[in-house]
């Protein structure tokens, strides 16, 4: 299991997202990360392992400032326990978490030739992947592709 916490609002994200993350801690998680929208930028710090590691990384890489983001814990079905198997995943102009698995991911890599951009080994980096091939400034229309 594991899971999954958005916020947008008037209120800073990223302690939002952890106190959600802290309480889904419950279902299990092998790894943890956060996006948040920073600046015109999405700032992504993810860690390996629990979030003390995720809070220990913000402190280092700096934690990132804005009031929209998501935050996610990973369970490992496809790839290691690796920082870079950690979602959310970043592919263009997409950020992207994920809960579950991606049957077809196989033949996705396949059909969309998405090998080149994928950095991490799971399923899911290849939605993001895809999203980011239909993406042209709407996310709606993307997703719906
Ligand atoms: N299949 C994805 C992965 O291995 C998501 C696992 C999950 O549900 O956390 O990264």
């Amino acid at each position: 299991m594991c899971g999954i916490v958005g916020y947008t609002g008037s209120q800073e994200a990223a302690p939002i997202l952890l106190e959600g993350l802290k309480k889904l801690e419950y279902r299990g998680y092998d790894s943890a990360g956060i996006a948040v929208f920073d600046n015109n930028k999405i700032k992504v710090v993810k860690c390996q392992g629990k979030l003390e590691n995720l809070v220990g990384r913000m402190a280092d890489e700096g934690k990132p400032e804005g009031t929209c983001g998501i935050g996610h814990t990973r369970w490992a079905t496809h790839g290691g326990v690796l920082k870079k198997n950690a979602h959310p995943h970043r592919c263009g102009k997409v950020t992207f978490v994920h809960n579950g698995i991606v049957e077809n991911y196989r033949q996705l890599i396949e059909d969309y030739e998405l090998q080149e951009q994928l950095v991490s080994e799971t399923d899911t980096e290849v939605v993001a992947a895809l999203l980011n091939h239909y993406y042209e400034g709407d996310a709606k229309k993307a997703i719906q592709q």
